[in-house]
């Protein structure tokens, strides 16, 4: 028998997050304000952003430490989470490679992005904010916020991309389960919204739009704050709580990966996995590599410009320098809707183009010729956004099987994929091209 799962107790988990910045290849480059150009002041994010977020955002502490109540949701959800060992998809590849994945796809939410939504509440909740908005593209991160609200006893409003909203109810119906208004964007509430339904009144809405309507209304209403799911260094922060757990993991394995692999459509969940491990990397303790897949139609890190851009359509947020396709970009319309983000995180956009990342793309279908085949082989059906990086990993592993190398080859398991199976019925029917 060999063991798969390797875990930690409740004792085990890291009780700080680890912050990358202090230790990036050269400064991170400001956000700047798009009218002056010049580098935004702190202050004016206070009117979306609660004061300890901010803080955080432009940190030089190399460890920031996780408060105790955020602990104790992240128990809830299901932390800290097993690694695990795909035994029996290495046997059907014949490879010599092991291969790992963290699954970040136990928290009830069913994505990493509780790993952030929670924190992000609860800073919230201790400054006396009432209501969170938001927008969400699929509804993982519209579910995470919801749960994570509705813990600690905040309103949340979710913009959902009105072609989500109308395809996948189930995930519009989770949130509204915990407790969240949900609106179809653009919606009629916004005045945002209202100018882009007078354009086309069944306009199929967008992330772009959905946050010009999410900070629409946190700047707008009564004691609102606004949240974001990804990108921003405090969410990149928040999520390392994966990649400290994983070194541990890999510690009591007595083992280091040759390769960690993650998805990107903002960075987060890859930020999560690697940044600590990439920490160790840049002080020359570690030789692992790191691999980051988008898909070929998004190909914001493989093809994109490395220049500053808007987070947003309706250039309404700062300007940050990062790899991006032009906030006007359009993405086809993928199944692994988290993926379709114009732009990267500033941290890992660096990274990238320091090469101490590496990026790689791969069509969908191939993507889901992966999932299908990781499923059958360990029982878990994965998100599309997820099935990117194993798609990745392998192909790693059959080169390791050409060459004959024992490799170790983790992959950050972000999500499962049980609310889309839309995609896999397409896939399955003969019709996904
Ligand atoms: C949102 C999401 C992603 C992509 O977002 P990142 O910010 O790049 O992590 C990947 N996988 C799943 C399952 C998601 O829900």
């Amino acid at each position: 028998m060999i063991p798969t799962r390797t875990t930690l107790t409740p004792d085990e988990m890291p009780k700080r997050w680890y912050n990358i910045l202090p230790d990036l290849p050269e400064p991170l480059a400001p956000p700047l304000n798009p009218g002056t150009k010049k580098p935004v002041d702190p202050k004016d994010f206070e009117p979306i952003f609660p004061k300890a977020l901010i803080r955080q955002e432009m940190s030089s502490e190399s460890y920031i430490d996780i408060p105790d109540e955020v602990l104790q949701a992240y128990m809830m959800a299901n932390r800290p989470s097993p690694l695990q060992r795909a035994v029996r998809l290495e046997q059907v590849l014949k490879t010599p490679a092991k291969i790992y994945f963290k699954r970040e796809d136990l928290s009830p939410a069913g994505s990493h992005k509780t790993n952030t939504s929670i924190a992000q509440a609860y800073y919230n909740m201790k400054e006396g904010i009432e209501n969170l908005a938001t927008e969400t593209g699929a509804g993982q991160w519209g579910t995470a916020l919801s749960l994570a609200c509705n813990y600690f006893g905040l309103g949340c409003e979710v913009f959902m991309v009105r072609a989500s909203y109308d395809q996948k109810p189930y995930r519009r119906e989770m949130m509204r389960v915990y407790g969240a208004k949900v609106h179809p964007s653009p919606s009629d509430i916004t005045d945002f919204g209202k100018k882009m339904l007078a354009k086309d009144p069944k306009h199929p809405g967008s992330l772009g739009i959905a946050i010009s309507e999410a900070m629409e209304t946190a700047v707008k209403g009564k004691n609102t704050k606004y949240s974001l799911g990804s990108v921003l260094n405090h969410v990149m922060l928040h999520q390392t709580i994966i990649g400290e757990e994983t070194l541990l993991q890999f510690k009591k394995l007595d083992e280091q990966p040759d390769y960690m692999i993650g998805c990107v459509g903002g960075g987060s969940n890859f930020a999560g996995f690697t940044f600590p491990a990439i920490g160790e990397k840049l002080k020359k303790r570690m030789k692992t590599e790191f691999i980051a897949v988008e898909p070929t139609v998004v190909p914001s890190l493989t093809k994109g410009k490395y220049e500053y851009d808007f987070g947003d359509t309706a250039g309404m947020t700062p300007l940050l320098l990062m790899y991006t396709l032009g906030h006007e970009f359009v993405p086809s319309p993928i199944h692994a809707g988290g993926l379709r983000y114009h732009g990267a995180a500033p941290t890992v956009s660096q990274l990238v183009k320091n090469k101490v990342v590496k990026p790689v793309s791969y069509m969908q279908k191939e993507v889901f010729d992966a999932a299908v085949m990781f499923a059958k082989a360990e029982g878990i059906i994965p998100a599309p956004e997820t099935a990117h990086a194993i798609k990745a990993a392998i192909d790693l592993a059959l080169e390791a099987k050409k060459k004959n190398e024992k490799k170790i080859i983790a992959l950050n398991f972000s999500g499962h994929g049980l609310l889309d199976l839309g995609g896999y019925q397409q896939y399955l029917d003969g019709k996904m091209t």
